[in-house]
Formats: structure tokens, C-alpha cells, sequence
């Protein structure tokens, strides 16, 4: 029979896949002897079988929970439902990897009209057992009946409200009964049933809403970004709770052994005195500093710091810890690595090197790639930071520098940011529900909240700057406006935040470019000494080929030559090249664009320095390039000496129903030679004259040839190139050596690379064009479908951002492994878009790659994203 519940006493930290992140953790800790309420997991295997079962809890998984409360209730020494000594659980979800704020936990399960009773009696204390009453209630009917948390929200206003009161710790014990009542009557309107009583089948519908809460909508976004698979199922903790609302010598906090912004070594924390959980996430009251919990706690708060000591060392990293205390005594609830903004990844991973806790290769190991995205974008210009005067100063809850225009709803934001505009998105506070936009946002700022609400947890995973807790401001969210130091903004006005210092400022300030320096340039620096696979960047101006050597490029992969072509006024002799009748004409046309073109590469070639520089032909359908103004067309005409309705009729001739599967890519070299021996002459003529200029670089172009998919295309087009190019290396004198390879991009390509690189110097695979052309669909239109491809979870991920490795990644080891015994020497690379994501990374590392390419802004990323792979 397998095993689907385990109590806290029989797992371990190794165990993560199968009891997820926080049981394994809570067991880890119960064998260090911490002192942890008691437990037990179901695994994440039965939270799979479930889905498998229909959403059905099956009767062998019924039957081992129904053995694990007998043994809870032995351990504890209490029993559900009881008279004497009732037993109260939380149900809490736990995946593999943690996902904060996507599942809901459900606290003081057990509790029924009988057993507050009992409660308040035993405990002299009636406040405290109404206070957990209500709570559960209102928990079990949002989470487990999805009643909606803003109906008992209204009804707890009223009640404040009723009574005078600002804060929920101020109602009495009568006024929470009162609550209570209404609260079951609120789900009895709702439901149309009684709020159940029986404490199993209250576990059994949080157990089973708890599984269902993986396929939440939610849930399913965050697993999307963040790379966790939909088959990994989450596991759910049962725990005997701990109180931390029995008065004022109970609380309950959060706290990280170092500061999860900056990455300082050092406690940084919030706690609440007379509250339970959620209280301090949920923003609801603004938390106290943990130090603060020194005077209040001496006892707690010293036995915290040892176990704080203790997890550090045992772990080696950062911990993020919930506790309680409970009429002075410690309980610990979890511990996780620590979620840490990427300057505090960088931070914690060099001091864990100093302190001799971590080698370099595990330091390397423990930053997120996706993270560095955030380290490369802008910041704040210092002086202009420096001349402005702050509105307002609030927590600065995640780092970075935020500037656009104010938006009140995650819907506004998502729809403001679709069109090009860049918002903040200013909330009262944010709720898991808020995800969509919060991503779609510059920055986030809010009213309430401490540096572990919702939304500075989300904002510090997602790399978004966020300033919380900003009581300054006077909402009215339904008006969409707020008041801020004595001015009124609406929605657009502008607003600066700095995520790290808190600081809030009126209108816009200038943002520079970010540097690879410090603790980033350390672990970049090993990252360099330990990956095998080189990086390179898909660069088409010498500006962003600079850019991306900055960032540690080692060669350029994909210039795409096309891009060039917009610059100034060279589009008129491009569209001259396109609507031409004739090979004279078309050469004539070419003949004006050739210097250009060579001026543009001897750029990208000084900007290289000597390192490798592909440069991809013409590939795109030519009517892209068409005019499409009365204006342009009536200036080409008289260019061309032709009439506007000769020119109409040519731009109509170049149209096509397909133009993906149309007229481009080497197939413009095959019907258009002049082309590609352009292109070469201009390729040829500045690699000499660099080369001139710099002997001791090593300039050796290579060329590509796009969208082969027969050995003969390539063999036509390269032996115009080789004749055009040694013509030119001969009339020059010179001793430039040169490549000619090709892109795989077409399948057939792939299934016939060991023809293929019989021609080919390298293979580089264009994983765009072989995505789209793999699945047979349009990488510009399948942003229609592809929603619906994720909620019938026929796709987890956009496989034009993450390789689809069974199909398109088979196709490349397929092309790798016909085309490199034919051709030794062949290198090969990838240069779409995948080339800069880093689970695409690792297997392109996996399938032996010389390199990837990528834009010039992932070359951090896939540095690291290869090294990893390489450890
Ligand atoms: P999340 O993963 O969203 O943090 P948790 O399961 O950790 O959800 O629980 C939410 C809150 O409830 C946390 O603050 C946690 O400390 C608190 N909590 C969970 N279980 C217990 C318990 N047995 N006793 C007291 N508090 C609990
Ligand atoms: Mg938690
Ligand atoms: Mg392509």
C-alpha cells in the first residue's frame, strides 16, 4: 500500500518532492528538536492522485488521514471535537517550490458551537476562543466554499463601526459571538446550508480545497512565470495550532536571518502582539519591528535568536521564519530559504562565500538567472535623485526605480501596460488577485502593509520595485484618486518610487543604465570560470553590440541585417533595391546601399574587438519593407523613373498569403543573387579593412545563410558568396578567412543536417522560426490562442519563451547528431529567443552547444543560467 501521509516525526528536508517545501521543513525542524506544533503532511502524490480520481479523495488516502488524527490527537494529548481538550488544526498547502500567497490556509479547524465553548471556559478567556471561532469561519467559507472574503470583511466594519472602534483587537468577547453568528448566517444565505460542525469533515473539505487551490487561476499564472510544473502537485500540512491571539503575551511574526532587500546579515522581522497568522501578511494592522520584540518578549525572542543561529548554519542560507508565541512560549511554523530581491541574492551568496558556509560553485548555484533581469534594468539617476524632494517616505519593500503614471486597479494596469504606457499601480493593498497587474507595473506602491505584505513578497519574487505602507496617503480607490502631501492625483498623473529607500516623489525622474559591479561582478566572475558554453548577443547596431559586451558577450550571434536598413534615409534605396523590374536596376539600387552596409559592419567589428561577429543575409518577405504613404510611394516612383501605378502594381505583386512560408530567407538569395553578393562584398570589405586596422584581431566573419531547408539552397547561395568573397579577399590582397554556415530553422533542415553540414562552416539553430514552423503556427498570431492552451493545460509555458524540448529540442539534438560526424568542425549555436532563457539555457548546454546568443540585456542572464548547467 503507498504511503500517503507522513507525521513531522517521519520526514526530513530531502523529502521536499513528496511532502513539499514547508512539510519537509516542518519536519526537518521537529528532528532538530524545534519546538513545532505537531503534524502531519499528505503528500503531494495524493494531491495527484486526486486530480486523477476525478477530485476525489480516494478511500485508501481517506483511511491513512483517519490513522494520522488518531495519532496527532495521541501526540498532542488532544481530540477533536472534545469536551475537555479540544484539538484545533490549521490545513496549510505546501508545494515544492514555495508560492507565496497562491494557496490558502484555513486556521483553527475544530472549532463548533460546543467547543468555543469549552474553549472560553477552560481557558478563561472568551475573547480569545470567539476571536478564533470567527476566524475560522470566515477562513473555511472563502476558502473552501469561495463565499468571498469582502462579505464577513463588511460585516466586521459594521461591527467597528457599530461599536466605535478603529481595531479588530478592541470588539469584546460579546461583540465577536455577535460576529460569529452573522458570519454563519452570512454562509448560510450563501450556501444555503448549515456551517458544518463536525470537525472531520471540516478537515476534509480544507484538505480538499486545498488541492483544489493548484488549479487555481492564480496559481496557474504563477506557476507560468515562475517555471513549476502543473504535475507537481501541492501537499497539505494538518498542524495543532498555536495561539498567538490569546492576549497580549502572545503574537506571532515573520522574520529572515538577513534582510531579504539588502541582503545584511542581521534579524529583520515584523511582529503583532495579540494576533494570529495572517494578520501580519494580510497588511490588516502595521507590525512592529522584531527588535521591538526584545522588551516585549525577552524570553521568546532569545530562544528565537538561537533558532534563528541554528537554522542558518543547518541550511546555509538565508531563512525566512514564521513563529508564534503563545503566552511567552516559541513555536516555530516554518522556515524556508528566504525569497531575497537579486541584490540581496548577490549580497547573502558572496558573504556565505567569506563566511565559509558556501564554495563559489554552490554560490553560483544559488542565484535565480531570471532575477539579474532586475540589476539590469535602469535606476535612478543619482543627481537627479539627489535634487529632488521626496512627497513622501515609506517602507522600501522591493528595490528599483519606478517612474509612470498613477493606475488604481491590476485591471488598469494590465490594460494600460498592453499599450505601451508605464504605470505604477497604487493600492490600498494588493491581494493574490492582483498578480496580473502587478506584473504589468513599473512599481507598486501601498497604504498599508509591512515589508512582509503580500505585495512586498510578491513584488521582491517578481523583481518589481514596491513601497508599502505608505499611510501618508488618503485612498479613494473608487474615485480612483488619492491625496499625498497635499495633492490630489488621479489616474495618469505621474510618480517616481525608489524601492529601496522608501522615498516617493511627484512627477518624473531620470533613470541611467545599470553596471555590472560589486557582489554582480564577483559571482559573474565565477560564473565565467565554471560554464563551458560560450554567450554571445543577437546585437544590429554597434551601440547594442557595445552594450551587450559590457555585459559580457563573447561574440556576436545573430546580426540581423534587415534591422539595418530603417537607419536615416536608407530605405529609400532599399525600396528602390525592392521594386526594381530588372537585374541592372536592382544592382544600381544595391550599389547605393553597399557602403552603408559596410560602414555598418566595420562598426560591429571595430565594437567586437576581434571576437566572432554572424552576420545572417536578408531574410524577411520584402514587402515588409514596402511604402505603404501616398507620399513615399509617389517619391519612390520619381526615384525610379516609373509611375505611381507602376510602383502600385509592383507592391501589389509582392504581396502574399503566407509571408512566414513565403518569399524570404535564402529564398530571396536564390531568385535575387545580386543580394547576397551585396551583402557579401560589404561583409568581406569591412572585415578587411578592421582587420587592417588591427592585426592582432581575430576577424574571420561568418556568414549565414537563413531559412535553408535543402543542401542544394545553401549550395547555390554559398557559391555566390565564396566567388564574391574571395574575388574581393584577392583584389585586396588580403589573408581574411571566412564561414559560411547556415541557420536550422526549417525542420527539414534538422532531418537533413548531416547534408547539410557537408556545406555548412556552423549551424546555428533559429529557434523562432523552428518553433513555429515545428508546431505549424504563426508565432505572431499564436498570442490569440495560446490562453487557451494554458487553462486546457495543453501548455504550461510559451514555448517561443521556453524551448519545447521533447519536440523542437529533438529536432536539435537530431541536427547536432547527423551534422557533427560529417563535419567535425562544425560549431553551432542558437541565437532565438530562448537563447537567453535559462531553463532553454541548461539544455542547450545539455546537447553540447558551442554557444547561445541572446539580447544583449540576458547575457548576465545566460552566463549564469551556463554556468549553472556546467556545476
Ligand atoms: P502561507 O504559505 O501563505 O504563508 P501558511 O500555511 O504558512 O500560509 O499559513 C498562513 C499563516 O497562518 C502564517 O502566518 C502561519 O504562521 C499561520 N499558521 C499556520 N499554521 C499555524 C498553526 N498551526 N498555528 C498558528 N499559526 C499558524
Ligand atoms: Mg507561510
Ligand atoms: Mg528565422
Amino acid at each position: 500500500m503507498a504511503k500517503w501521509v507522513y507525521m513531522f516525526t517521519e520526514g526530513n528536508a530531502t523529502m521536499r518532492n513528496l511532502l513539499g517545501g514547508k512539510g519537509a521543513n516542518l519536519a526537518e525542524m521537529t528532528n532538530l528538536g524545534l519546538p513545532v506544533p505537531q503534524g502531519f503532511t499528505i503528500t503531494t502524490e495524493a494531491c495527484t492522485q486526486y486530480y486523477e480520481d476525478g477530485r476525489k479523495i480516494n478511500d485508501e488516502i481517506m483511511e491513512q488521514i483517519m490513522e494520522s488524527i488518531t495519532k496527532m490527537e495521541e501526540i498532542t494529548g488532544k481530540k477533536f471535537g472534545d469536551k475537555e481538550n479540544p484539538l484545533l488544526v490549521s490545513v496549510r498547502s505546501g508545494a515544492r517550490a514555495s508560492m507565496p500567497g497562491m494557496m490558502d490556509t484555513i486556521l483553527n479547524l475544530g472549532l463548533n458551537e460546543e467547543v468555543v465553548e469549552v474553549l472560553a471556559e477552560k481557558s478563561g478567556n472568551a475573547r480569545w476562543a470567539w476571536d478564533c471561532y470567527r476566524r475560522f469561519i470566515q477562513m473555511y467559507s472563502d476558502v473552501v466554499m469561495e463565499v468571498g472574503k469582502k462579505y464577513f470583511e463588511e460585516l466586521i466594519d459594521k461591527m467597528k463601526a457599530d461599536r466605535g472602534v478603529k481595531q479588530d483587537v478592541e470588539l469584546t468577547a460579546e461583540d465577536l459571538k455577535e460576529l460569529a453568528e452573522q458570519f454563519k448566517a452570512e454562509y448560510k444565505e450563501k450556501i444555503g446550508a448549515d456551517f458544518p460542525t463536525d470537525p472531520k469533515e471540516q478537515l476534509m473539505g480544507a484538505i480538499k480545497a486545498v488541492f483544489r487551490s493548484w488549479d487555481n487561476p492564480r496559481a496557474n499564472v504563477y506557476r507560468r512565470d515562475n517555471d513549476i510544473p502543473y504535475s507537481w502537485g501541492t501537499a497539505v500540512n494538518v498542524q495543532m495550532m498555536a495561539f498567538g491571539n490569546m492576549g497580549d503575551d502572545c503574537g506571532t511574526g515573520v522574520a529572515f536571518t538577513r534582510d531579504p532587500a539588502t541582503g545584511n546579515n542581521g534579524l529583520f522581522g515584523e511582529f503583532l502582539t495579540n494576533a494570529q497568522g495572517e494578520d501580519v501578511v494580510a497588511g490588516v494592522r502595521t507590525p512592529m519591528h522584531i527588535s521591538e520584540m526584545e522588551q516585549k518578549f525577552p524570553e521568546a525572542f532569545k530562544q528565537f535568536k538561537e533558532v534563528c543561529k541554528t537554522l542558518e548554519d543547518h541550511y546555509r542560507d538565508m531563512q525566512d521564519m514564521e513563529f508564534t508565541v503563545e503566552h511567552g512560549k516559541l513555536y516555530m511554523l516554518q522556515t524556508r530559504n528566504g525569497k531575497r530581491t537579486a541584490q540581496a541574492a548577490l549580497k547573502i551568496a558572496c558573504d556565505l562565500v567569506d563566511e565559509g558556509m558556501r564554495t563559489e560553485e554552490e554560490a553560483v548555484a544559488m542565484i535565480d538567472p531570471r532575477n539579474l533581469d532586475t540589476l539590469l534594468h535602469p535606476q535612478f539617476d543619482a543627481a537627479a535623485l539627489k535634487a529632488a524632494e521626496p512627497v513622501a517616505k515609506a517602507l522600501g519593500a522591493s528595490p528599483g526605480a519606478a517612474c509612470g503614471k498613477v493606475v488604481f486597479t491590476a485591471d488598469d494596469a494590465v490594460a494600460w501596460a498592453a499599450r505601451g504606457e508605464k504605470v505604477v499601480l497604487v493600492r490600498l493593498e494588493t491581494s493574490p488577485e492582483d498578480i496580473t497587474g502587478m506584473k504589468s507595473a513599473q512599481g507598486i506602491l501601498t497604504v498599508r502593509g509591512g515589508m512582509t505584505s503580500h505585495a512586498a513578497v510578491v513584488a521582491r519574487g517578481m523583481g518589481t520595485c514596491c513601497v508599502s505602507g505608505c499611510g501618508d496617503i488618503t485612498m479613494d480607490e473608487e474615485n480612483k484618486k488619492f491625496t499625498l502631501a497635499g495633492k490630489e492625483y488621479h489616474e495618469g498623473d505621474f510618480i517616481s518610487l525608489d524601492g529601496s529607500t522608501g522615498n516617493i516623489y511627484d512627477g518624473v525622474i531620470a533613470t541611467v543604465d545599470a553596471t555590472i559591479a560589486g557582489e554582480f561582478g564577483r559571482i559573474m566572475g565565477w560564473a565565467d570560470k565554471y560554464r563551458t558554453m560560450k554567450v554571445r548577443t543577437n546585437a544590429d547596431t554597434p551601440a547594442d553590440a557595445k552594450k551587450a559586451r559590457e555585459l559580457g558577450a563573447e561574440g556576436i550571434g545573430l546580426c540581423r541585417t534587415e534591422h539595418m536598413f530603417f537607419e536615416g534615409n536608407r530605405i529609400d534605396a532599399f525600396r528602390e533595391m525592392i521594386c526594381s523590374e530588372t537585374v541592372e536596376e536592382r544592382e544600381a539600387a544595391l550599389a547605393k546601399i553597399l557602403p552603408e552596409q559596410q560602414g555598418d559592419f566595420e562598426k560591429l567589428y571595430e565594437a567586437l574587438e576581434g571576437n566572432p561577429v554572424t552576420i545572417r543575409f536578408l531574410d524577411p518577405p520584402l514587402h515588409e519593407f514596402v511604402p505603404t504613404e501616398e507620399e513615399d510611394i509617389k517619391k519612390l516612383a520619381d526615384a525610379q523613373g516609373k509611375t505611381v501605378e507602376q510602383i502600385k502594381a509592383i507592391i501589389d505583386s509582392l504581396h502574399e498569403f503566407n509571408p512566414m512560408m513565403g518569399h524570404r530567407g535564402c529564398r530571396l538569395a536564390v531568385t535575387y543573387p545580386e543580394i547576397a553578393k551585396m551583402q557579401t562584398s560589404a561583409v568581406i570589405r569591412a572585415a578587411i579593412n578592421v582587420k587592417k586596422a588591427h592585426p592582432d584581431w581575430n576577424v574571420k566573419p561568418e556568414i549565414m545563410i537563413p531559412l535553408v531547408g535543402d543542401i542544394k539552397e545553401l549550395k547555390y547561395v554559398k557559391k555566390f558568396v565564396v566567388e564574391t568573397a574571395d574575388a574581393e579577399i584577392k583584389a585586396a590582397g588580403s589573408d581574411l578567412e571566412y564561414e559560411v554556415g547556415t541557420m536550422i530553422e526549417i525542420p527539414r533542415a534538422a532531418l537533413t543536417a548531416d547534408d547539410i553540414a557537408k556545406e555548412a562552416d556552423f549551424f546555428c539553430f533559429g529557434t523562432n522560426d523552428l518553433t513555429q514552423m515545428t508546431y505549424g503556427f504563426s508565432r505572431d498570431d499564436a498570442g490569440k490562442f495560446l490562453d487557451a492552451y494554458y487553462d486546457a493545460k495543453i501548455f504550461e509555458n510559451d514555448p517561443f519563451a521556453k524551448l519545447d524540448q521533447t519536440g523542437v529540442g529533438k529536432l536539435m539534438d537530431m541536427a547536432i547528431k547527423l551534422g557533427k560526424p560529417v563535419n567535425p568542425n562544425l560549431h553551432v549555436g542558437i541565437c532565438g529567443e530562448h537563447g537567453g532563457d535559462p531553463s532553454s539555457v541548461e539544455f542547450c548546454n545539455k546537447l553540447g552547444l558551442d554557444y547561445v546568443s541572446c539580447s544583449p540585456f540576458r547575457v548576465p542572464i545566460a552566463r549564469l543560467a551556463a554556468a549553472q548547467a556546467a556545476i
